[in-house]
């Protein structure tokens, strides 16, 4: 016979915090006339259900579908459960206090995109938030960028200097209120509030949000404060506008993301699969990479060689914040229509990080930016627009920021001791790694810059200390020279403990691997560089990883790098490096059709014979530049990382598919290795003469041939390992051709392929394998 009256407690994990999950527990606890508390510990959600043993069971079943959308239940532990006696029975459901407890798992909050709510509340005529950009409640808003210490809670935001009014206390004090403790929830009355400002510092007369929305329609280039950092926004379909913006931030050909007004603009210029829709639509709301319709866009429409001048993919996003939203959509009687379409680049400088206060957009961004859309809602941790892409029918993050970081990766196995990592030189992001869990930074960027690397120093002091955790050692890149290899071993001396150097291509492997829940599997890895443990720089690297490491099993033939890092923004030197090392000389019909002299040529050459200035490298992404400055994609001088790849997988998208040539390559094993060698590909090119006709079928031919390449090198080592599952990482592998033809392949040979999803396969995942391989 079943009690009349049970008490169930349990232990519910997942994002269970900041998001509004008490105040939703405590509304469907009370339609179902239980009684009970709810309560944060450590990082997970205690509940305790009072009621007849049906009412608790059916609660608990259809908890799942009745949360709001920002909650994900990720298990549920059942911790006890007695019968109650009727005089011991509670007699209400109440939301308890956050109890400090001494093992706090500590969660930082995400911020999180306008909620539906939010957006109907700002578009409300006579609402007391009608028009008003800092609104939020428990399911949207800033957290992550406002935090100044933990645990989260208002005293502890950047919000702090703005007392709630009255209502606003009210609201935030009612469990039954969607801003019940929403930390960063104000009003017109109380919160922050908004200026425009001209370049000289003056405040511009008459309404911020209505002046910058005039400005926009008229052309010109507005620093807008969002949640993270300034971004430049501008009419993307102002050709004059968009060509200023690219002359002023210096930026010739990197893609300019866009913002636009709502999802039916969005799908008048790309298109939206329903797997793009979700992601664009999700708290997270990232920049998704979209296949442009072409016909949409050309001299009337959007133009296109300014805003993505190297491929026909566009970078686009929906409005993430209220003042987002209010910057497409006039409010009262503002007589500017609707925006369409905006450019929302980053603001900042060249390699510098987006500017985060006031002071730092005036003095970095005020040359190319026209007016300045300044806030007072200080950001205390910088956070950019994630990137995502929708590889092979999943989301996919290239840029980890915004929406997704903090959030942890969870792992398979145990931490023995808590790492911070320090991740690589580009698109640095660092990382804390203990227990069963790695907690990455948000995106720091590429540390070319001063400015860069004290960012760097900020969350690498910042993250641990706010998730109360002592590094226990400090995992760094084996290549001695990039700045956050030197300020992990400077803050591993100074705090005496001890500095882990992993190998790059081992770490990627690991943070895909991990990701996934696996310790060990065969990774492919494919990217641009990273120092190899015999000195070389690797990149094509087939690994065979298991918790003691790794073997490497096959990379492709070394080449000389005339110049080093000069031969990657001048690729045509690296064609002249293939030549050497193939034993050709490079023939006179080519001099012209590369663009090069004769003497330039010699001095390449010698460089690659003599070994001097001529790094060898094994890396695909220098395979890649290779054949796109060969086959004439590739600029005379890159402007961007990856540039000269992007523009090869472009042409290979418009090649007709069906005749494309044969590109040959050689296979040996030496030693236990096994090696690709590409130069039968750069001798025959090299005696056929440059290429005129079909270029872009000559571009897909060498996808296929580096498809085919790596198969071979997946082959042997399936032949030597018991492993059945391959990761596939590094920069070169966000490259969509090559994962539709060896995604397929290899699940034909009945391989396991592991994709990255959570972290992105290029350096801003380095973080996670690092932080693996040295707690372990
Ligand atoms: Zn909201
Ligand atoms: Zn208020």
């Amino acid at each position: 016979m079943k009690p009349a009256r049970i008490k169930n407690v349990y232990e519910l994990a997942g994002v269970v915090q900041g998001v509004g999950f008490r105040p939703s527990i405590y509304r469907l606890a009370h339609e179902s006339g239980l009684s009970g508390w709810v309560r944060n510990r450590s990082g997970t959600v205690r509940l305790a259900l009072e009621g007849v043993p049906d009412a608790v069971e059916s609660f608990m079943e259809s908890l799942p579908d009745s949360l709001p959308p920002n909650c994900r239940i990720d298990s549920i532990h059942a911790l006890s459960s007695k019968s109650v006696a009727a005089d011991e029975a509670l007699h209400e459901f109440r939301i308890l206090d956050s109890r400090d407890d001494a093992n706090v798992e500590v969660v930082i909050p995400a911020d999180l995109a306008i909620c539906p709510d939010c957006r109907r509340e700002i578009a409300e005529p006579g609402g007391r938030r009608y028009g008003y950009a800092f609104t939020t409640c428990t399911n949207c808003g800033p957290r992550y960028t406002v935090v100044t210490a933990m645990p989260y809670d208002r005293e502890r935001t950047t919000l702090s200097r703005f007392p709630l009014c009255e209502e606003c206390r009210r609201e935030y004090e009612d469990p039954g209120d969607r801003r019940f403790h929403a930390e960063s929830t104000a009003c017109p009355a109380c919160g922050p509030s908004l200026t425009l400002e001209s370049i000289s510092g003056d405040r511009v007369a008459g309404d911020p949000l209505r002046e910058a929305r005039r400005a926009l329609s008229e052309g010109r280039i507005v620093g807008v404060r969002g949640i993270g950092g300034f971004l430049l926004a501008a009419d993307a379909f102002n050709r004059e506008a968009l060509h200023e913006l690219r002359e002023r931030k210096r930026r010739p050909h990197k893609p300019f993301a866009v913002m636009a007004g709502n999802m039916d603009i969005l799908r008048s210029i790309c298109d939206v699969p329903d797997a793009a829709e979700q992601v664009l639509l999700s708290p997270e709301s990232p920049i998704l990479i979209l296949d442009v319709k072409l016909e949409a866009c050309g001299d009337e429409r959007l133009p296109l060689d300014l805003v993505t001048p190297d491929s026909d993919t566009l970078g686009a996003m929906l409005p993430t914040s209220p003042l987002h939203e209010l910057l497409f959509r006039p409010t009262a009687d503002d007589p500017i229509p609707p925006i369409e379409l905006l450019i929302m680049t980053s603001g900042n400088r060249r390699g510098e990080p987006i500017c985060r206060t006031n002071d730092e957009a005036r003095e970095r961004i005020g040359g190319v930016a026209d007016l300045l859309l300044c806030h007072n809602r200080e950001i205390n941790l910088r956070n950019d627009d994630s990137l995502c892409v929708i590889r092979r029918g999943g989301p996919q993050l290239w840029r980890r920021a915004r929406g997704y970081a903090p959030h942890p990766v969870r792992l398979v196995q145990r931490l023995s001791r808590c790492v911070l990592a320090m991740g690589a030189e580009l698109k640095n992001t660092v990382a804390v790694g203990y227990d069963d869990r790695v907690v990455l930074s948000p995106h720091v960027g590429d540390l070319d810059t001063p400015e860069a690397v004290q960012g760097l120093a900020q969350v690498a002091a910042d993250l641990p200390r706010f998730l109360d955790r002592r590094p226990e050692a400090i995992a760094v890149d084996l290549h001695p020279d990039m700045q956050c290899t030197r300020l992990g071993a400077e803050m591993a001396d100074r705090d005496g403990i001890p500095l882990i150097g992993v190998q790059h291509h081992h770490a990627h492997g690991v943070a895909c691997l991990a990701e996934n829940g696996r310790d060990c599997g065969l990774a492919l890895t494919l990217d641009g560089t990273g120092l190899g443990t015999d000195g070389t720089i690797w990149g094509a690297e087939l690994l065979d990883i298991d918790v003691s490491g790794f073997k490497r099993l096959a990379t492709f033939a070394g080449v000389p790098l005339p110049g080093g890092d000069a031969a990657v923004v001048h690729p045509v030197r690296q064609v002249v490096g293939r030549w050497t090392s193939a034993g050709v000389d490079v023939p006179p019909a080519w001099l012209s059709k590369l663009g090069v002299t004769e003497e330039e040529v010699s001095v390449w050459s010698q460089q690659c014979r003599k070994g001097v200035n001529a790094p060898v490298t094994h890396a695909a992404g220098r395979l890649f530049d290779s054949f796109s400055a060969l086959f004439g994609f590739a600029a005379a001088t890159a402007t961007y990382d990856g540039q000269s790849a992007i523009r090869l997988e472009s042409a290979a998208r418009r090649a007709n598919g069906n005749q494309t040539p044969d590109l040959p390559f050689a296979t040996r094993e030496t030693e236990n290795m096994f090696c690709v060698d590409w130069s039968d590909a750069f001798r025959m090119l090299a005696e056929a003469g440059p290429v005129e006709k079909d270029r872009n079928d000559w571009a897909l031919a060498v996808h296929r041939a580096v498809a085919n390449a790596c198969l071979a090198m997946i082959e042997y080592a399936v032949s030597l390992s018991p492993a059945r599952s391959v990761a596939l990482s590094g920069g070169v592998l966000m490259n969509g051709i090559l994962n539709d033809l060896l995604v397929p392949e290899l699940e034909h040979r009945g391989l396991e392929v592991l994709l990255h999803r959570q972290v992105p396969p290029n350096d801003g995942g380095i973080a996670l394998g690092q932080s693996v391989i040295a707690g372990i």
